[in-house]
């Protein structure tokens, strides 16, 4: 099936309410134009060059998801455009995202990472430290980043309860922080859920996600080289 079929099929299966972040990474931008001209406008990279140069070559009414994990000394590099960050799991490098959308007269809204996977390779943070950053005295003067949501990465494996679990385990997360009073992430405004990858976004809308990070379902396998 060609990309625009992948993103027919994807439109006729998610709910309204869920949205779908089309995974890009590695992806030629003859890829990303296809997508595009299928109607598709939300993209998401990993890496902050290769998405800071398809930013450049790609229309401007792109609005462009950094899903993999932040280096501080590159923030900069996509503060001038990127909509979205997912994967935030320190109040340095939040600081670090306000400074630069501040430099840029801009909002950037961010998401912190919940650890919810067995593997220790996954970065997040937990329910606790996520708590205590979210009441901090020193987010509050963060004026040019919104954190809107939470995000997290299941453990990679067959299984489809333990995924499931997981992803129970961040959406009830989620809900508990939707009715805490944090100053910096209330009610309407706290909304995104980000969680499910192609293997298994259905388990991750079944448990409560509104928004999926999908590549190679839609753009094929990724070939690292
Ligand atoms: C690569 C990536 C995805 C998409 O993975 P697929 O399995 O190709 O859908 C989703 N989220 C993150 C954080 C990724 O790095």
């Amino acid at each position: 099936m060609s990309i625009s079929e992948n993103l027919k099929k994807f439109k006729a299966e998610l709910p309204e309410d869920v949205m779908l972040v089309a995974v890009s990474k590695t992806k030629p931008i003859s890829d990303l134009m296809e997508a595009y001209d299928a109607g598709q406008r939300i993209f998401g990279e990993n890496k902050i060059q290769e998405m800071e140069s398809k930013w450049q070559e790609m229309p401007k009414d792109v609005q462009w998801h950094m899903i993999g994990h932040v280096q501080r000394n590159k923030v900069k590099y996509m503060a001038p455009f990127v909509n979205m960050v997912h994967a935030v799991d320190s109040l340095k490098l939040l600081k670090e995202i306000n400074k630069e959308a501040e430099k840029n007269e801009r909002t950037i809204e961010c998401l912190l990472q919940i650890k919810i996977a067995e593997e220790d390779s996954k970065f997040g943070l937990d329910e606790a430290d996520a708590a205590e950053l979210l009441s901090s005295e020193e987010i509050k003067k963060l004026k040019n980043v919104k954190i809107v949501g939470l995000m997290g990465m299941a453990t990679f494996t067959d299984d489809e309860k333990q995924v499931s679990e997981e992803f129970q385990k961040l959406k009830k997360i989620f809900d508990r922080f939707k009715v805490q009073p944090f100053d910096c992430a209330q009610g309407d405004s706290f909304k995104v859920l980000s969680m499910g990858m192609s293997g298994d976004y259905r388990i991750a809308i079944a448990n409560g996600s509104n928004m999926v990070r999908v590549g190679s379902a839609i753009f094929g396998e990724r070939n690292y080289q």
